[in-house]
């Protein structure tokens, strides 16, 4: 388990004004990291990532049977943050029946002709499930406001500020709603730098194997950076709460990310406190039965009648 206190840095306290460049990207650069050294470092989040899979399947089968509570995730950054690799890692070791993960694109016409928080409430977990949105509403006041013109029939050309805070206000009482009915909400952002970015889109363009995961409108979008840090910022201002709190994840370097993800999504289960329910005095004698039954010898049958 990685210190609460070190991971409380990451989290945006509610009313805080965002600046991103205060958060650090790899943290590896930290007085903290640098007193704990490189190789140490590198070890734990190794230590840390397995510990807290193996917890995590536990932690889901009890989230299932205590059938109380459900988790969404929510995932955001810029393009080669990692969200995907993360999602995996830090799920690989779930029960696939106990987790679902929705990954959002621009949205269809049909998505367009709804209010913008339909299609995610329709991906909602049960209770009991691990949600995952890779994307999630939050694109609604990211990508559209560095590029109001996707924004869809219906919506204003030029949307102004009021239009935005009231997309903020939509999402706190939509995350309010969440958790007053028992939805977990957790939230990460991957912090990348620009310059770890462009060496990722690199690696994507260089070697075969990851030719796939490059798109030019991905160069298209890496140009907004600045307008994307804002645009980040300001969502994270207005939307970061006690209830549904914004996690600012320093992402340059993948297994410090992955490890701090898994840390703070156990360490929010366990908080809940849950318990396999109680087996009550009718069904433990219900279960003795039928154990009594499976163990009854059964009666030998008759011996054939001998031939006369
Ligand atoms: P990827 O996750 O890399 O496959 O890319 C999905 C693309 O869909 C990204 O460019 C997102 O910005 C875009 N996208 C996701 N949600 C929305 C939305 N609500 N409106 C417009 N574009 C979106
Ligand atoms: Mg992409």
């Amino acid at each position: 388990m990685i210190n609460p206190k070190l991971l409380k840095q990451f989290i945006v306290e509610p009313g805080t004004e965002v600046d991103l460049k205060r958060y650090p990207t790899d943290w590896m650069e930290s007085d903290e990291a640098k007193e704990l050294g490189k190789g140490v470092i590198k070890e734990r989040a190794a230590q840390v990532l397995e510990e807290n899979r193996k917890e995590l399947d536990a932690t889901q089968e009890l989230l299932y049977a205590s059938d109380s509570y459900s988790v969404l995730l929510i995932f955001q950054a810029m393009d080669a943050a990692g969200k995907d690799g993360t999602i995996r890692h830090v799920m690989s070791g779930v029960n696939p029946q106990g987790c679902q993960v929705f990954s959002f694109k621009k949205p269809s016409t049909e998505e367009l002709d709804h209010n913008f928080l339909w299609r995610y409430m329709k991906s909602l977990p049960e209770r009991g499930r691990i949600g995952i949105f890779n994307r999630s509403y939050y694109e609604d006041v990211l990508v559209v406001k560095v590029h109001p013109e996707w924004l869809g029939p219906g919506q204003p050309a030029k949307p102004d500020k009021s239009f935005w805070e009231k997309r903020y206000e939509d999402i706190n009482n939509f995350e309010k709603h969440l958790t007053r009915n028992g939805t977990i909400v957790l939230k990460f952002f991957l912090h990348l730098s620009k310059d770890e970015q462009k060496k990722r889109f690199l690696e994507r363009l260089t070697n075969p194997a990851k030719h796939w995961k490059f798109s030019e409108a991905d160069l298209a979008e890496r140009e907004h950076w600045k307008e994307y840090q804002k645009a980040f910022e300001d969502a994270f201002t207005a939307t970061s709460t006690k209830r549904a709190p914004w996690h600012i994840i320093p992402a340059d370097r993948k297994y410090i990310a992955r490890a701090m993800v898994a840390d703070i999504i156990v360490s929010a289960i366990r908080d809940l406190g849950l318990e396999y329910p109680k087996t009550s005095p009718q069904k433990v004698k219900a279960l003795a039965a039928a154990r009594a039954r499976l163990e009854k010898k059964p009666t030998p049958a008759k011996p054939d009648e001998p031939h006369l």
